[in-house]
């Protein structure tokens, strides 16, 4: 039965996108109370910077044994939330853990100091490089995968030596208060992770709250107002956006993997993932083949808010009328549905859906869906395959079937290729995660991710004056000429 209530004065209600229930009511922070949350963080990050690696990774490493203990009820809290089963809440769990632990263990080794060669004129210095973290990080971050995805830049930030203050999304922010609490927890002494609550008008009001950094993940539409709210401070942002990924199927390929691999990419999470597939190129030898064990496989998987349901509810109301426009404008334009189609949405439940026939500048190939959607168009040879899967403004990621798969993923204008298999590179800690063009910029994950969040300061110290004095005005014409040589044999013969 739905039981939407009104929230309370100056709070938002968030509901269970499956039941309708109330499951939480949270505080609209104000510009005002947003902007006393960083002070406290820049406080809680001078204490946090001072701590050596060591004791930062030991903390965080405490982080990840609580969320492993109670990752049951961390998952209870994202299914109320989101929709999605409690099986694939326990997975985005399991995935966050390797992350925090992976961030804990290498950021010394990745952020510490290092030597940097001087070369010949130099030779008279020893040259260093370390990284400072920037102070306060602001983390906005979407409902799509609301322990995962914020986690990839929060962790990344603390374990730099970050405060953190995290700004979840409006459907989220039981997941994100659950996540600060239990941070808190293990670093009780000050309030390094910080949670603000609120709509997108909170969001806007971190980026001019002075921070010295913001995190963002979400729609392209949204990191444009973001950049937009940045550039007055010349806050400097991480901006990881959506996508509109293929996955390509050579002639080749094990077209029993390709097409379970193509079914998990489009479907999985009700397909409310930025990595998500939302095409399939095909090689025209196998086309037929392929597509009719991909709607085999797909055609198994349903979509509820039941817990037999394999796929959950679209999270987010008002997407569920871009999904059935994209599929109802693909059939006008000339597309076929073969498996689901709008006639099997209900409510906010959309089932699987193939289409097939699409010309190539119908919104359901172009646009973002967001939904459990798949194009599948046969090509004549990868060539094609390549052309029409860079041929969009995104650069997220892609899926490739193909004993050329590495040659072909040389080919692809994205941040991230998966050979052979899905979802592949976030599952691997240090790989960067990030894209191109209308998927934004900057990487999360992997030693580049920890970069993200702390700038280099490079320090050259003199150890004996060296015998050509260059940068001084006592400079002599006998030095001039003698530069003059120098360089003319360095870099004269080339
Ligand atoms: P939105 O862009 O709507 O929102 C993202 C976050 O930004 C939310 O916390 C939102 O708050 C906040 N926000 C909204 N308006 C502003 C503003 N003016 N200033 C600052 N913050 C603001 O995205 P969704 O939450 O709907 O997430 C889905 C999108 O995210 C999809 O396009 C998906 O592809 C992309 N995504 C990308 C990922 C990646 O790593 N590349 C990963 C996951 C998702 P509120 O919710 O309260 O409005």
């Amino acid at each position: 039965m739905t039981t939407i209530q009104p929230a309370r004065a100056g709070e938002f209600a968030v509901h269970d996108p499956g039941s309708g229930d109330l499951v939480g009511q949270y505080p609209v922070h104000t510009a005002a109370q947003v902007r006393d949350t960083v002070e406290r963080a820049r406080i809680a990050g001078a204490w946090w910077a001072g701590l050596s690696y060591q004791a930062r990774g030991q903390r965080l490493d405490r982080f990840r044994g609580v969320l492993a203990r109670r990752a049951a009820q961390l998952a209870g809290v994202i299914h109320d939330e989101t929709g999605k089963p409690h099986s694939d809440a326990m997975l985005e769990i399991a995935l966050t853990l390797d992350h925090l632990a992976w961030a804990a263990k290498n950021a010394p080794k990745v952020l510490g100091p290092r030597r940097a060669r001087t070369g010949l004129m130099m030779a008279n210095h020893v040259a260093t490089v370390g990284y400072k973290p920037y102070g306060v990080v602001g983390v906005i971050g979407p409902w799509n995968y609301p322990v995962f995805t914020p986690l990839g830049s929060i962790a990344y930030a603390l374990a730099a030596g970050n405060a953190v203050v995290f700004k979840p999304s409006e459907l989220t922010p039981g997941t994100g208060a659950w996540l600060v609490e239990a941070f808190a927890q293990v670093v009780p002494e000050h309030p390094v992770l910080q949670l603000v609550t609120g709509d997108g008008s909170t969001g806007a009001a971190l980026c001019g709250a002075g921070v010295d950094k913001i995190a963002f993940t979400g729609s392209t539409a949204t990191a444009k107002k973001v950049m937009a709210a940045c550039a007055p401070t010349l806050t400097p942002l991480v901006a990881e956006c959506g996508g509109k990924d293929a996955v390509l199927v050579d002639a080749d390929a094990d077209l029993d993997a390709a097409a379970d691999a193509a079914a998990w990419a489009g479907m999985a999470n009700a397909g409310q993932s930025c990595i998500g597939a939302e095409r399939v190129y095909v090689h025209e030898r196998v086309y037929e083949s392929f597509l009719s064990k991909l709607v085999a496989i797909a055609g198994k998987a349903r979509a509820g808010s039941d817990p037999g349901a394999q796929l959950g509810p679209i999270t987010l109301d008002r997407q569920v009328e871009i999904i059935r426009r994209h599929i109802d404008t693909a059939v006008a334009a000339g597309g076929r549905v073969v498996l689901g189609g709008s006639d099997t949405i209900s409510g906010n439940v959309v089932q699987p859906t193939i289409l097939v026939d699409v010309p190539e500048d119908a919104p359901a190939v172009t646009e973002e869906t967001f939904g459990p959607t798949l194009t599948v168009t046969s090509v004549r040879d990868m060539d094609e395959a390549v052309e029409l899967a860079n041929a969009t403004g995104y650069g997220l990621g892609a899926t490739v079937f193909s004993r050329r798969g590495k040659q072909l993923a040389g080919l692809l204008r994205c941040g991230m290729v998966a050979l052979d298999s899905v979802f592949s590179y976030p599952r691997i800690p240090s790989l960067p995660f990030g894209g191109c063009g209308d998927s934004g910029f900057g990487r999360i994950h992997g030693p580049d991710g920890l970069r993200e969040f702390a700038y280099a300061q490079s320090v050259a110290r003199q150890r004996f004056t060296a015998p050509l004095a260059l940068t001084t005005f006592a400079r002599t014409p006998k030095t001039d000429a003698l530069v003059a040589k120098v360089m003319t044999l360095l870099h004269g013969r080339h």
